[in-house]
């Protein structure tokens, strides 16, 4: 096999690596607490499900304009108008499978070869991957847990250079759970408009947080115009499988996202579009509800893992994820994950999964029961006390 050179810089996302591995253990006849994935294990709001029958019915079955349906970009921009309080336009949005593509697309659109791209670490790997595809330079920025995961602004203004073409913020955030304060914001928009930088925020979480409110950076003065927003339904609907997101950009900017999407999908899934209008507009209690028993699951197990000897753990404000501190168990990361899988049926993953800054921690996702929760806990602190 003589692969392009390019493809040894392409990373993954070992999550889903470990979720075959322990399919495989359950295949064997082993019981698995899956605290790897970060998906709800909610069903879709069934108003949602209903909406997209409906659309496969009425014939929603075709091709839709590479930048997604009109009526579906009107009700994105409204939504994100409403939210972030700045006025955007349909033509400012680019519907995509998923949120993912964004990154990848505005990554492309965006950095040149040696241009250099700023982003957390540890933090989500496909940010990394990707810009080393591309024949960028990664310039990782690490978030502390004695700062709450947030990142350092003084170091921040330090890793900028003349070649620093983006600057990736992930808030809520995958792995540690951790959100950006308003004053984070405005000093990243102030390096950010200082430098003539771009700013990718991904803003997936920006529902699931539990003290506070979601500020988004583009809504801040001046930035609207350089952040690309990354959003969509997988999280707050628990519409994964979906694959329904979307990014809002400048007027400028979109219809190349969207030339991007003509050239790999060619558009999005046209009833899944349909079903946005509705997860956007309809009632919002089933997310609402989602969003409660996350917070229950997430004071469970901050609470047990704080109980397990030479663990501890931060209360994360957002998102579905827990970063515990194993650094006194004296096993490496990676090694802990595979052995919890291995000998203890706990699927987690290894802080290393977030980058090289996330050695030292675990990724534990909450998004299961109280009860696998629970099972879970005890699993590991079971395991523990035989070392
Ligand atoms: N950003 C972050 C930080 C994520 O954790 C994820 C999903 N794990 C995504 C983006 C991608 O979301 P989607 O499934 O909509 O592509």
């Amino acid at each position: 096999m003589r692969l392009a050179q390019k493809m040894s810089r392409l990373g993954t996302e070992t999550a889903f690596e470990v979720l075959a591995r322990a399919k495989q253990l359950e295949k064997e006849g082993k019981e698995i607490i899956h605290l790897e994935i970060g998906e709800p294990d909610f069903d879709t709001p069934r108003n949602i499900t209903e909406a997209a029958i409906k659309a496969l019915k009425e014939g929603y079955t075709h091709y839709t304009p590479s930048a997604g349906l009109p009526e579906v970009r009107e009700v994105i921009a409204k939504y994100i108008s409403d939210t972030r309080k700045i006025k955007v336009d349909p033509d400012e949005v680019v519907v995509t499978p998923g949120a993912k593509p964004i990154m990848f697309f505005s990554i492309l659109a965006l950095v040149n070869e040696g241009d250099e791209v700023i982003y957390p670490n540890p933090g989500f790997p496909i940010y990394e991957s990707v810009i080393d595809f591309i024949g960028g330079k990664s310039v990782p920025i690490k978030l502390r847990e004695e700062n709450q995961f947030r990142l350092d602004l003084d170091e921040l203004k330090k890793l900028v250079t003349p070649k620093t073409k983006m600057i990736i913020i992930n808030s809520p955030q995958n792995p540690t759970g951790g959100i950006l304060t308003l004053e984070d914001l405005k000093a990243i928009a102030e390096i950010a408009i200082k430098n003539d930088i771009y700013v990718l925020s991904d803003e997936i979480y920006s529902r699931i947080i539990y003290e506070g409110e979601h500020h988004s950076i583009a809504s801040l003065p001046d930035m609207k115009e350089r952040t690309i927003i990354l959003d969509g339904l997988s999280k707050t609907y628990a519409m994964t499988g979906w694959r329904v997101g979307y990014g809002v950009m400048n007027k400028t900017l979109a219809p190349h996202i969207a030339r991007l999407m003509t050239n790999s999908n060619s558009c999005t899934a046209s009833f899944t579009q349909r079903a946005l209008i509705e997860a956007l507009t309809g009632p919002q209690d089933e997310p609402q509800k989602m969003d409660a028993e996350f917070k229950k699951r997430r004071d469970v197990i901050v609470k047990g893992l704080n109980e397990i000897p030479r663990f501890s753990c931060l209360l994360p404000k957002g998102a579905f994820y827990v970063f515990p501190n194993v650094k006194k168990t004296g096993w490496e990361s990676k090694k802990l994950a595979d052995t919890l899988l291995n000998e203890a049926g706990v699927a987690v993953l290894s802080g290393t999964s977030f980058g090289k800054y996330g050695e030292g921690y675990l990724r534990i996702s909450y998004a299961n029961s109280v009860e696998n929760i629970n099972k879970g806990l005890e699993r590991m602190k079971e395991f523990l006390a035989k070392l």
